[in-house]
C-alpha cells in the first residue's frame, strides 16, 4: 500500500518531456510510480486540474534578512520554490557585529533594493557569529530548504568596517581574519562562498559593495580558506572578471564555481559583451576607474521607483555610462 497517491494532476516531470496527465505513488518519502498506479493509499488526493512538477531550485536569493522575521519566506514557496540558497554575491548579513548592523542593512537596502525602516524593524538580531545564524536558521522553521553561502563582503565588512568599501587592500591581519571567518563558516555548515565584482553593486551612498573593490588574490584567498579541494561551491556576480580568471581559481582550489551574472549585467551592446572579456590589464584599470565613480544603480532591481529612491542616495557619485540590466 502507498502512503499517498496523487490522482489526475498533469505532470511535468522536470526532464524535459511532455506534460502528461497520471497519478503520481509515494512510498516513505519516495516517488514510487507515475502514470497508472496501484490506487491503495493511506491518503488519496484529488489533483485534477492542477499541475504537479518537482520544486525549483531557486540558485539565486536574498533571503538572509527575510527569514529571521519571515519563515514563510514569501512569495518563493508559493512560486513553487523548494530549495532557495541564500547569501548570493556574498551579501549576508552575518557575522554581524553590533556596531555594524545599520551599516549591513544601510547597504543592503540600496543593493537589494530593500527598504531600509523594514530591515530595521524586522531583522532579529538573535546572532552574530555564523554559528549563531545557523542556529537560528535551524530553529526558525523556514517553508523552504535553505542553503547558506558564507559573504565575501559580509565576512570584509565585519573585519574592516567602513573601510571595507573604500580601502582595497586589507592589512596581512585582516584577510587572515576574513580567511578564519570563512574557515569558520564551512565548518559551520555553509554550503560555499558568495562574492561580487559586479560593477552594479552599490552600497547606501553609492559606495561599492566592499568585495567589489577588493584585489582578485583577496577572493583567491577565500575560496582557498574553504578546506580541502571539493569542499563547498562558489558562486559570484563575477562583473569584469573574466572565465578563465575564474577558471584558474576553480582549478587551483579544486572548487566548482558558478557565474551567476556575468555579461547579462552588461548593455546588450556587443561593444559592451567584448568589454566583459578583456585582458587583466583592461580588467584592471576598469577596475581602478570603478573604484573611484561608482553609480549606485544596482543590477538586482530595476524598477524606476527603486532607481529613483537609489538615485536620490548617491552623494557626488558619478552615474555616467553605467549599466542598469536587471538581474540578481
Ligand atoms: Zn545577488
Amino acid at each position: 500500500m502507498h502512503d499517498l497517491v496523487i490522482r489526475g494532476a498533469t505532470v511535468v516531470d522536470g526532464l524535459g518531456h511532455d506534460p502528461i496527465r497520471a497519478d503520481v505513488a509515494v512510498k516513505d518519502g519516495r516517488i514510487a510510480g507515475i502514470g497508472e498506479v496501484d490506487k491503495d493509499a493511506s491518503e488519496i488526493v484529488d489533483a485534477g486540474g492542477l499541475a504537479l512538477m518537482p520544486g525549483i531550485i531557486d540558485l539565486h536569493t536574498h533571503y538572509d534578512a527575510q527569514v529571521t522575521w519571515d519563515p514563510t519566506l514569501s512569495p518563493s514557496p508559493s512560486l513553487g520554490v523548494t530549495t532557495a540558497i541564500m547569501g548570493s554575491c556574498g551579501f549576508g548579513i552575518v557575522p554581524s557585529p553590533p556596531d555594524l548592523r545599520d551599516l549591513i542593512m544601510r547597504n543592503l537596502a540600496v543593493v537589494e533594493g530593500m527598504d531600509l525602516d523594514a530591515l530595521r524593524a524586522g531583522i532579529d538580531w538573535r546572532f552574530q557569529s555564523f554559528a549563531e545564524y545557523m542556529t537560528m536558521l535551524r530553529g526558525r522553521g523556514a517553508y523552504m530548504n535553505l542553503g547558506v553561502l558564507a559573504g565575501h563582503s559580509a565576512v570584509r565588512t565585519a573585519v574592516m568596517g567602513e573601510a571595507a568599501s573604500v580601502r582595497k587592500q586589507p592589512t596581512a591581519a585582516e584577510l587572515a581574519e576574513m580567511k578564519r571567518l570563512v574557515g569558520e563558516a564551512m565548518d559551520q555548515g555553509a554550503i560555499g562562498l558568495g562574492g561580487s565584482y559586479s560593477l552594479n553593486h552599490s552600497g547606501w551612498g553609492g559606495v561599492p559593495m566592499p568585495s567589489t573593490i577588493s584585489e582578485i588574490a583577496e577572493f583567491d584567498a577565500l575560496v582557498g580558506a574553504m578546506g580541502g579541494p571539493g569542499r563547498g561551491v562558489v558562486e559570484i556576480s563575477s562583473g569584469p572578471i573574466t572565465p578563465d580568471a575564474m577558471e584558474e581559481i576553480a582549478a587551483r582550489h579544486g572548487r566548482r564555481i558558478f557565474m551567476s551574472t556575468a555579461i547579462a549585467l552588461y548593455k546588450s551592446s556587443i561593444r559592451s559583451a567584448r568589454s566583459a572579456y578583456s585582458t587583466p590589464a583592461e580588467q584592471r584599470r576598469r577596475a581602478e576607474t570603478n573604484s573611484t565613480s561608482r553609480s549606485p544603480v544596482s543590477p538586482c532591481r530595476s524598477t524606476s521607483r527603486w532607481q529613483a529612491r537609489t538615485h536620490s542616495t548617491a552623494i557626488g557619485r558619478s552615474t555616467r555610462s553605467r549599466p542598469t540590466t536587471a538581474s540578481n
